[in-house]
């Protein structure tokens, strides 16, 4: 029953808390999950029976590890590197690093364990794992940042493998840090074993369209939110906080499909654009010049710049695309959000709303595509540039981008039925979690107690 459902949640909840002290990311990510799946132990107590719940929500391990290294000066840093190997019931584990000084255990296990549910929700062989350092690129010279990242993999190399556990970027981790990390791995290991990062640059085994996946599947999956609505992108205004790798490719498909965006932010401030932001300046500014994203109303002095983070939710949008990072959409936001009247809200980062800031949207019927679903491009088109290694050869940009947009429209098609089935219609956080956790449930019974 619903009751008995709800109280072996509940148990098991307040042991994870008990288990891990003081992690609130951790406690947040676990709390939307569980929260999700009362409905499938209501219906399956099958999954009581195999402590499915009480075996998904403790990593398989959790590695940390000491990484030294030697500034421009000859001054010696030690930093904390991670890797969260959090299950491999479907596939090996497989997610990203992040650079990043608010990396901590917490962090790591909120996104080892997202991973899980959203590599499954993806349709492909991938299980979950996550990775980083409390590292801060920002400042950093070229040569410091190999130094650091060949000193990171020095010692992760010693867990990871094509067919064990496959790292890529995130936050603070792009097309630069993954070569260092692939070269560093390749000279240790004394073979070319293409398939043990994903992200690679595209003359060394990289994927075409990797680089673009993450912001054009959230704008493929919200796309298919609104055109359920008969709505589009066409002729909206959209907000996307961020100037990284998500924001930017979201801000291109979004732009494409005829969206005008008038805002995007960096970790400093945003800026607002309200004839619609000048991408190819954005681009140039963050990835080239590695500046500030202040930098933009030198050359479009008609755009505002507005100091801090938040004030980006307040201006007047139809969709809002969070692609920034965890919990910078908080109740006060999301609020503001719906009072202005925004239709849509997608998640290219991970867990960029709050638990509150989630029940506001959902209370008020705003489209709301969750990140597990939402910003699942970017992991899925990891897992074809492995499938690609695996066969020694490499597909297309068109061909890529196709899959990429099946895989988008699947998992909201998958996300929507089983939020259907379970009793949530039009909820996609319950649908996404539910449909992400039973593939990776069904693989945990059937290999046994292990
Ligand atoms: N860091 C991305 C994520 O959060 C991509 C991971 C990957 O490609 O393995 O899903």
């Amino acid at each position: 029953s619903m009751e008995v459902a709800r109280n072996y949640v509940n148990e098991v909840y307040e042991a994870v808390i008990a288990r891990n002290p003081n992690e609130s990311e951790f406690h947040q990510a676990v709390k939307e999950i569980f929260d999700s799946l009362v409905p499938v132990f209501a219906k399956e107590p099958k999954y009581m029976k195999h402590g499915v719940l009480e075996r998904i929500s403790e990593p398989e391990r959790l590695i940390t590890f000491r990484v030294p290294w030697v500034d421009d000066n000859g001054k010696v840093h030690v930093n904390r590197g991670f890797r969260v190997q959090f299950n491999s019931n479907i596939g090996p584990y497989k997610g990203g690093i992040r650079f990043h000084p608010s990396v901590n255990a917490s962090i790591i296990k909120f996104l080892g364990f997202e991973q899980i549910f959203k590599n499954s929700l993806t349709g492909q062989p991938i299980g979950g794992g996550k990775g980083g350092s409390d590292f801060d690129p920002k400042g950093r010279s070229d040569n410091e940042i190999m130094r650091f990242t060949q000193s990171f993999m020095t010692e992760l190399c010693k867990y990871i493998g094509p067919d064990v556990d496959v790292p890529a970027g995130d936050i603070g981790v792009g097309a630069r840090e993954v070569g260092y990390m692939f070269g560093q791995y390749k000279k240790i290991r004394g073979g070319y074993e293409a398939g043990v990062l994903t992200g690679k640059g595209i003359g060394y085994g990289g994927s075409l369209a990797r680089t673009e996946a993450t912001g054009y599947g959230t704008v493929y999956f919200v796309e298919e939110m609104l055109k359920d609505q008969g709505l589009g992108f066409a002729g909206s205004t959209v907000i996307v906080s961020g100037s990284g790798n998500v924001s930017t490719y979201a801000i291109q498909k979004a732009q494409s499909f005829g969206a005008k965006v008038v805002a995007c932010s960096d970790s400093n401030g945003y800026i607002y654009d309200k004839e619609g932001i000048n991408l190819d300046t954005v681009k140039r500014i963050k990835e080239v010049e590695r500046k500030r994203i202040s930098e933009y109303v030198n050359e479009h002095p008609h755009a505002e710049y507005h100091e801090g983070c938040s004030g980006i939710w307040s201006i007047p949008c139809d969709i809002a695309l969070p692609c920034a990072t965890q919990n910078e959409i908080d109740e006060l936001a999301a609020q503001i959000l719906v009072d202005n009247g925004v239709r849509a809200v997608g998640e290219g980062a991970n867990m960029p709303s709050t638990l509150k800031a989630i029940d506001i949207f959902l209370n008020n019927n705003i489209l709301f595509g969750p990140a597990k679903a939402a910003n699942a491009g970017g992991v899925a088109v990891s897992s074809l540039e492995m499938a690609q290694n695996s066969m020694r050869l490499s597909w297309t940009f068109e061909e890529v981008d196709a899959k990429l947009h099946e895989i988008m429209k699947n998992i909201y098609r998958n996300s929507v039925k089983a939020a259907e089935n379970y009793g949530h219609p039009g909820n996609l956080v319950v649908g996404a979690n539910i449909a992400g956790f039973i593939k990776v449930a069904d693989a945990m019974i059937a290999q046994g107690v292990i």
